[in-house]
């Protein structure tokens, strides 16, 4: 869906887009010029996307480093195989971030089985076992709290290198998207503030009602976070504010967010915009918020047998705007749209988008 909405972003101004996926019915495509279906490593996709394209970027970290090492030899991609190839693997991105002070949950890095009893030494439990690669929305990670149920963890994982983090008191999730153009030229938006739901964003509140020192210091960061990649296109860094009021970096994602989407209906430029403005190598557009905005995910399990949720519940509100992503299949947890509610202020915002949700899911409850 990222993809989709950077392809209408494009479009609308005036490029042509060609999207490789290996989806027949990726959501991207339905939009682009033209689909490659093919896998992410295959070299005589890559070479047909870098013969039609000027300018190749990706809208997902797990895009093999690789393949974007290759188009590189070929055409401007942004963001870098590099940048891709730290954020995609948790153990380099907790490294990268560490060794230039920024700071995270404590951690231990566990290659191997063996290396769990040391890593639970180091960090106190309970504790969160992350696959260093593939996790995203929550997947791939286990919460423990002694050795065996490390051991069944790490196991469950695949036996794959981990990160081992300890459990963070987390008062507040906040997310600060920006973008950065090919000259250095940085522009953030406000944080936003995200409620998760089983590992998966469910509300991302904008303004994050957070204080203003935080926001200062949250968006400082994720810019010097920026800085020290080189980095050119939308990124977003996830942090958690903590019960104690420490300020930790969670992850980076080297994309628009799920946590940005608001932008497309509350601000002057959407994040998508900005992807394809520094993708272009254009100047980052105008990122002040026109409104209070609060974005909710609508996931498969509103649906019903295939028959869609009753959008007249949410389209009734004159404040709320719906993006669906143009999937078929519902399947519990899958992101299949969302709603953002634009109101006077905050409060506004917030308990409309409530009431829309609640509507929603007790439908979905009395037809189940
Ligand atoms: P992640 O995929 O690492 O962003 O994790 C998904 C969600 O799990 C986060 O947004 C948090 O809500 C929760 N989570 C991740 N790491 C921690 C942690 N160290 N302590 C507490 N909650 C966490």
């Amino acid at each position: 869906q990222l993809g989709r909405m950077f392809v209408m972003a494009a479009r609308s101004m005036g490029y042509a887009v060609v999207v490789l996926d290996p989806d027949a019915d990726c959501p991207a495509a339905q939009w682009a010029d033209q689909h490659i279906q093919a896998s992410y490593d295959d070299t005589a996709a890559l070479d047909r996307l870098a013969q039609q394209c000027a300018a190749i970027t990706t809208e997902f970290e797990n895009v093999p480093a690789r393949s974007l090492e290759y188009l590189a030899r070929l055409r401007p991609v942004r963001p870098s195989a590099i940048v891709l190839a730290i954020t995609q693997d948790r153990i380099r991105e907790k490294k990268f971030l560490k060794s230039h002070g920024f700071v995270t949950a404590p951690y231990a890095v566990v290659e191997q089985r063996l290396a769990l009893a040391e890593a639970l030494q180091q960090v106190a439990t309970p504790a969160l076992m992350k696959s260093s690669r593939s996790g995203y929305d929550g997947k791939g990670q286990r919460w423990i709290n002694s050795l065996a149920e490390a051991e069944k963890a790490f196991d469950d994982l695949g036996g794959q290198p981990c990160v081992l983090e300890a459990g963070v008191m987390i008062q507040t999730e906040i997310s600060v998207l920006l973008v950065r153009a090919v000259d250095g030229q940085v522009v953030a938006y406000p944080p936003g503030e995200n409620i998760h739901r089983e590992g998966i964003l469910d509300v991302s509140i904008v303004p994050a009602r957070i204080s203003s020192e935080l926001t200062e210091r949250a968006t400082q960061i994720a810019i010097r976070i920026a800085e020290n990649l080189a980095y050119c296109g939308v990124m977003a860094v996830e942090f958690f504010i903590a019960k104690n009021g420490e300020l930790l970096v969670n992850e980076i994602a080297p994309r628009p967010h799920n946590s940005g989407h608001y932008t497309v209906d509350a601000c002057a430029t959407s994040q998508f915009e900005q992807q394809v403005r520094a993708l272009c190598g254009l100047p980052p557009g105008d990122a002040r918020l026109l409104s209070p905005a609060v974005m909710v995910n609508l996931l498969g399990d509103l649906w019903r047998a295939e028959q869609a949720p009753p959008w007249e519940r949410a389209l009734s509100h004159a404040h709320a705007k719906l993006h669906l992503y143009g999937k078929h299949v519902a399947r519990p947890g899958r992101k299949m749209g969302h709603y953002t509610v634009l109101g006077e202020s905050v409060e506004s915002s917030f308990s409309q988008a409530m009431a829309i949700q609640n509507a929603l899911k007790m439908h979905a409850e009395l037809t189940r």
